[in-house]
């Protein structure tokens, strides 16, 4: 099996975690292996100098037996297909972890939006809309942001659906922006989850947060957010990386100071007080929680083997490799899995879709409080059951959404 196909790492991962799902279910756990269906469409666009570039998008619908398809659209220039299959697996599985009444599905266009203007990235938008239209819809399949594309890429894809339907249909999307009938609380919706799952496990086990020390890789929507509220927690970030450079300082890191000099330079490589060290190394690093928050299979056998930090808190889909989990078990380091650890996302993309279809909008404090407690009950479950099945957090979330998905399916007769 190769490291770096994602999609096979996730099945990996639904085949460990079957030794926790009863008798009956195991032959069903093969229909998990699937997505339902993929879409795949070529989308041509005339760039600003009036030449024609076609560009490949992909939408994967995983398994809709809990409810409409729901998952992000990534803009990378290394999208694969076997990448948006492994992300709309890992949907279903988020979403019935946390037990919100949604399926799992995932999108992607091969680009590199740094390369195209704002009105190329409009349309490009558009036109992905436009060819996926038929598949997608309010209670059918509901995208969402991924990395590099945030809440103004889902106002565009808001209005390109309901032009093309001749109704409002904000319900079609979430991660709009607020003004957009977004739901307040979305943006930091990851971190915050995060940060619920990383300090209920302190708490079990019993660990002041401020102690703590942390790294992060990835300081985007997901990676910024969480040094900001760990930050605020108390705890030390010691360093962060963005794809240009990774900064160290053994006192302590401003996430707030480090984003103002992101923004005016583009990156957080050279920030001012802090030492400039190699990518790989941030994983190695003398720290207490490891926080990957960029993209996949970051944490491979190799890397693994270097892990000094007793926890990993996966922000990002899918950061470490099954051959990585092997050795980090082996090494006693406790994983926070990705569908536990991010699930705060797509938790408050579901608020915001019961409150567009609903017409009721609430307060942030509402949106916050909710989220804590579907994030400490997820986290709870978890956490008892892989005590209960001497389980590893990922195997027991896993066994626990596996179990959640195939009753639905079997409740639904689709297989009998
Ligand atoms: P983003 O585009 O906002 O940020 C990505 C960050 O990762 C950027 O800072 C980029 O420079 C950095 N990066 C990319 N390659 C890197 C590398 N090799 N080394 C170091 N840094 C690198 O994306 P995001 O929304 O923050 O998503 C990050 C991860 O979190 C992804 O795996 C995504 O699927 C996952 N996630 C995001 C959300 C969400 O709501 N945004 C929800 C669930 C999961």
């Amino acid at each position: 099996m190769s490291e770096t196909n994602a999609f096979d790492n996730a099945i990996a991962q639904i085949e460990n975690a079957s030794g926790c799902c009863s008798n009956s279910d195991k032959k069903l756990i093969e229909i998990l292996k699937f997505p339902q269906k993929i879409i795949e469409v070529s989308i041509p666009l005339r760039m600003d100098n009036g030449s024609i570039r076609v560009f490949t998008g992909f939408r994967v619908q995983h398994n809709n037996a809990r409810g409409p398809y729901k998952g992000g659209v990534r803009f990378h220039p290394g999208v694969t297909l076997d990448e948006v299959k492994a992300l709309s697996l890992w949907m279903s599985m988020k979403c019935a972890v946390v037990n919100i009444p949604y399926g799992g599905a995932k999108g992607g266009i091969i680009v590199d939006p740094k390369k195209l203007t704002g009105h190329e990235l409009e349309h490009l938008t558009r036109g992905y809309v436009d060819k996926v239209f038929d598949f997608i819809g309010p209670i059918k399949d509901v995208p969402a942001p991924d990395v590099n594309t945030n809440a103004q890429t889902m106002a565009w894809i808001m209005d390109e659906y309901s032009l093309l339907s001749r109704e409002h249909s904000p319900a079609v999307v979430t991660g709009k922006p607020v003004a957009n009938e977004g739901s307040l609380g979305r943006d930091t919706a990851t971190a915050m989850g995060g940060k619920h799952v990383l300090l209920e496990y302190l708490k079990a086990k019993g660990v002041n947060p401020k102690t703590m020390t942390v790294a992060v890789q990835g300081f985007g929507n997901a990676g910024y957010n969480i040094a900001k509220l760990l930050h605020d927690e108390g705890m030390s970030i010691v360093a962060i990386a963005d794809s240009k450079g990774t900064v160290y300082n053994e006192s302590g890191i401003d996430p707030m100071r480090a984003l103002k000099y992101k923004e005016k330079h583009g990156s957080i490589k050279n920030l001012p007080d802090s030492v400039e060290i190699k990518s790989e190394e941030i994983f190695g690093l003398d720290c207490d929680v490891l926080i990957p928050a960029a993209l996949e299979n970051a944490i491979d056998h190799k890397i693994a083997k270097t892990v000094k930090a007793k926890i990993i808190l996966e922000l990002a889909n899918g950061p470490i490799t099954p051959e990585a989990d092997i050795i980090l078990k082996e090494k006693n380091i406790t994983v926070i899995p990705d569908i536990l650890a991010n699930s705060g996302g797509v938790t408050v993309s579901y608020f915001e879709w019961v409150q567009n279809l609903s017409r009721d909008y609430w307060t942030l404090e509402t949106v916050e409080n909710k989220l804590r407690e579907i994030m400490v009950n997820a986290f709870t479950d978890i956490y008892n059951f892989a005590n209960r099945k001497k389980a590893t957090m990922r195997s027991a979330a896993f066994a626990l959404a596996m179990n959640r998905i195939i009753e639905a399916t079997k409740n639904r007769g689709i297989l009998s």
